[in-house]
């Protein structure tokens, strides 16, 4: 997919930047308009550990005119084997300190600019809403979501990288033209290890971290097709790159069709650790009505089918007011919700639905209703 520059070219090259940056400069595809158009780019990158260092050692050489750097951590002797904007020196040293003073170092014709705070919802739309693109270098899922869900409401590109042992993956998300993280990850994935547990082989942070620079070079001049619609793996033991194709989502939360999350989610933290898989069996259910719980029991079937048979009690409310957004306004926040459809399909992409709009206390039945004809009231007609 061809995409035009993003950035419009900055002032003429001085006569320091023409020598600097010639070997750019002589190549057609970049010439002295593409290195004026990184001159004129603003790039934040998230992060300046494993990732964040290559990726910022390269942008700054590569001239990208102005670099924020986001990070609140201090250097450790534990990250000099991959971070390596960092040395024996900064040990101790704020990484944010650390790597301006390296970047003035390898290129001091560009613009720096320091973010030493937690990346969170009080702050990133503030902080990205100076920059053209996002360069992601962390290493949590919570802070994958903020970035993703912010640069969605801000149309902003996010190119985005991951290493794990030996497997890295990149792609940029860019809602103006393909998919967004959600799309691909429609869920955080809490169960799979982050380096610090399980490691990670720290030249992989070059590889993955030389792919975000590419992409985000092209990006800014508007050359090749990038990464917008796929998703590369590399595999460091086989030296097997790959591209799969990654699909906008219609049903996706925040770019979809008929987006439910129009905002950034007040805690992402807890976005990310809490179980996503929340189902009861009907005996639980059986139990919950019997005891007297407070609770709220929808249907989220057809008409229909509601005709058909019911579990008593329940409130048919169709999946379709889910997708749409509607049928949230109805819904309680003070009392627990429990959903259920005809095999337990639908309502957990109802419960997804609500999950992300912040309805903490709600799950879904599994089976549904022929569960609960089975395995609770045989006299249930099944359709
Ligand atoms: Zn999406």
């Amino acid at each position: 997919m061809k995409i035009p520059a993003l950035v419009t070219p900055g002032q003429a090259l001085s006569v320091d930047e023409a020598r600097r940056y010639s070997r750019h400069v002589v190549v057609p595809h970049i010439s002295a308009i593409g290195q004026q158009r990184l001159k004129g780019a603003k790039v934040i990158c998230v992060g300046a550990g494993g990732l964040g260092s290559p990726a910022l050692m390269y942008l700054a050489a590569a001239g990208v005119g102005t670099l924020g750097i986001v990070d609140f951590d201090t250097v450790d002797e534990s990250n000099l084997a991959r971070q390596i904007i960092h040395g024996q020196s900064d040990i101790g040293k704020s990484k944010v300190q650390s790597a301006i003073s390296k970047i003035a170092e390898i290129n001091p014709l560009i613009k720096t600019v320091a973010h030493e705070v937690r990346l969170d919802t009080s702050n990133v739309m503030e902080i990205f809403s100076d920059y053209d693109l996002i360069i992601d270098g962390t290493d949590n899922f919570a802070t994958r979501y903020l970035i993703n869900d912010a640069c969605v409401l801000l149309g902003k590109p996010y190119v985005w990288g991951s290493v794990l042992r030996f497997d890295g993956q990149a792609s940029v998300f860019w809602t103006a033209h393909g998919p967004c993280y959600r799309c691909l990850h429609p869920e955080p994935s809490g169960d799979i290890p982050n380096c610090a547990e399980a490691g990670v082989l720290g030249i992989l942070c070059a590889s993955i971290a030389s792919i975000q620079v590419t992409e985000a070079i092209k990006i800014i001049i508007g050359i090749g097709e990038p990464l917008v619609g796929s998703l590369m793996t590399f595999d460091a033991l086989t030296m097997d790159y790959r591209k799969v194709t990654v699909l906008k989502d219609p049903q996706c939360v925040i770019c979809g069709i008929n987006p439910t999350q129009k905002a950034l989610l007040t805690d992402y933290e807890s976005f990310c650790s809490t179980p996503k898989e929340e189902s009861i069996n009907v005996v639980e259910l059986k139990l919950k009505m019997d005891s007297g719980d407070d609770f709220m029991l929808v249907d989220v079937r057809e008409p229909h089918e509601f005709d058909i048979v019911r579990i008593p009690g329940s409130v048919l409310i169709p999946l379709s007011q889910f997708l749409d957004g509607s049928a949230l306004a109805n819904l309680p926040r003070d009392k627990a919700i429990i959903l259920h459809c005809r095999s337990g399909v639908r309502s957990a992409t109802a419960l997804e639905i609500l999950k992300t709009a912040g309805f903490s206390d709600s799950t879904h039945v599994e089976g549904g209703v022929i569960a609960w004809a089975q395995q609770i009231d045989t006299t249930c007609t099944v359709y």
